[in-house]
């Protein structure tokens, strides 16, 4: 709760029109893309780091907590007001600062929506490859925040590959810049690594330098078709143990298929029970033999059927339709606990084996899809909502995450902790693992206005 007093103050640090009170207005920011539901005491839109660094300075002396929100596609819950208190809304700190095509890097605020930074970044003859499903709603900042991955994860890794430097708003008030704006740089600890995948709980984003790539010069989508679950896992393997790495490599089981069926035109053959998602790129010649390459290893490996997209438009097809899955497994259920779990890549079909004993086990559907390059599957339990299929649920949750930490994995690949996965940390962390990241949580918030209720139970 924001004492009435602060709530006066804040109106003074910050522009006028750029705070929200009203229940009404709130509304928007009680939830995020998890449909959870937590209402903030108020809303701000600060447009500078030190209007920030300011409110900070109110919340320490005053005690409210203040949550960070970039596009609100956060799939932790990492932007919802667990604790009430003032949601900062990033959405002024929207501009591109600067594009250097000479040196291959771009500086921008946190609140641009990554396909906007994409789309011009390549209308410079450039690439920033992180490529979130989410891309057109998603944030750079929430991106950070996140170190979220993606579609392309495979062959150019994630969000914080590319960022080289930060400008941040410590809890305490401070305004700090981390890390470079060159290529490389050693000096001291690496804050901006800590920073990146805090999911909101160290400090606020204001700025971020991030790496360029020249744009690839051609690139090849592939469609394949199994009748076998355990082969297209298997088949991921094969690939990568063939020396190709492709850009993406996304897998969808026969239940996601049958969510955004609707999307695709061409046929799928009958039976299909997995598909590969496969796109390479770089230059003409290496595309057209790693496209072979694939071909050849996705056959041999017992594919039913390959096929190359044979337009932009195909090709735009494919994707939009894997961006939709998400969304349209609520057309099945009107429930789902959302998974994001990691394994060796070669453990892929062992995880997929256990989804099907444990879909059997508690009668409960559970299609996954994902980044299968990554060894990075959204696995996806789907419930009525009934007390006891959501009890059903959570015993689902808790031994496929036992399964993967035993197969070497982890339990959230890129969608973060949050609140909605902060009681299975004690499954991949020892006690003293814990309590350095709380005593360096405390650190940099020693009070805990910042996003508090996060990552920790
Ligand atoms: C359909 C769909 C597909 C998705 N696909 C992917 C995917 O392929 N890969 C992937 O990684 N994720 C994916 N996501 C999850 C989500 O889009 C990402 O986590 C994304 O990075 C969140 O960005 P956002 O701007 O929406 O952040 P929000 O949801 O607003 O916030 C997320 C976190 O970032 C913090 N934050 C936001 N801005 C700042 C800032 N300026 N400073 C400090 N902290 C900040 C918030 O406090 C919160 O903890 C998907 C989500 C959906 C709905």
């Amino acid at each position: 709760m924001i004492p009435n007093n602060a709530l006066a103050e804040l109106k003074k640090i910050i522009a006028p029109g750029s705070l929200l009170t009203g229940p009404a207005d709130l509304e928007e920011y009680a939830t995020d893309s998890t449909k959870m539901r937590f209402m903030p005491d108020a809303v701000a839109f600060p447009s500078t780091g030190e209007e920030i660094a300011q409110i900070f300075r109110l919340a320490n002396r005053e005690y409210f907590p203040i949550i960070p929100r970039g596009g609100g596609s956060g799939k932790s819950g990492g932007a919802l007001p667990v604790k009430g208190g003032l949601v900062l809304a990033m959405d002024r700190f929207n501009r591109i600062l600067h594009i250097d095509t000479e040196n291959l890097i771009a500086r921008v605020e946190p609140f641009v929506i990554t396909e906007t930074f994409q789309n011009e970044v390549e209308s410079l003859g450039l690439f920033y490859p992180p490529d979130p499903a989410s891309a057109d709603a998603s944030t750079i900042g929430g991106n950070v925040a996140e170190c979220a991955g993606g579609l392309r994860g495979l062959k150019y890794g994630v969000t914080g590959d590319y960022v080289l430097g930060l400008t941040v708003v410590l809890p305490t008030g401070e305004i700090i810049k981390t890390g470079v704006e060159t290529m490389k740089g050693v000096a001291g600890y690496d804050l901006t690594s800590l920073i990146v995948g805090s999911e909101g709980t160290l400090a606020v984003i204001t700025s971020i330098t991030l790496k360029l790539l020249p744009r690839p010069e051609a690139k090849k989508t592939m469609i394949v078709f199994f009748r076998v679950i355990e082969t297209a896992a298997r088949t991921v393997s094969n690939i990568i143990r063939g020396k190709v790495i492709p850009a993406t490599l996304e897998f969808l089981d026969r239940m996601s298929i049958e969510c955004v069926r609707s999307h695709i035109k061409f046929p799928i053959p009958d039976e299909t029970e997995a598909i590969l998602l496969i796109e390479v790129d770089g230059s003409e010649m290496v595309v057209a033999d790693d496209a072979e390459q694939v071909r050849k290893i996705c056959m041999s490996s017992g594919a039913t059927e390959f096929r190359l997209a044979a337009s932009k438009d195909e090709v735009e097809e494919i994707w939009e339709a894997r961006r939709k899955v998400s969304d349209s497994m609520l057309d099945l259920k009107p429930g789902k606990i959302s998974e994001d779990v990691v394994v060796p890549r070669n453990r892929i079909p062992d995880l997929i084996r256990f989804l099907e004993e444990l879909s059997k086990k508690y009668c409960l559907p559970i299609p996954a899809y994902g980044h299968a390059g990554d060894g990075n599957l959204h696995v996806n339990i789907l419930l009525d909502n009934t007390p006891d299929e959501k009890k059903r649920g959570e015993m689902v949750v808790r031994e496929l995450l036992q399964r993967v930490i035993d197969l070497g994995g982890t339990i959230t690949g890129e969608h973060g902790i949050g609140i909605t996965k902060a009681m299975y940390m004690d499954m991949e962390f020892s006690p003293p693992a814990i309590t350095l990241m709380k005593q360096i949580k405390g650190v940099f918030d020693p009070n805990n206005v910042l996003n508090p209720g996060k990552i920790f139970l």
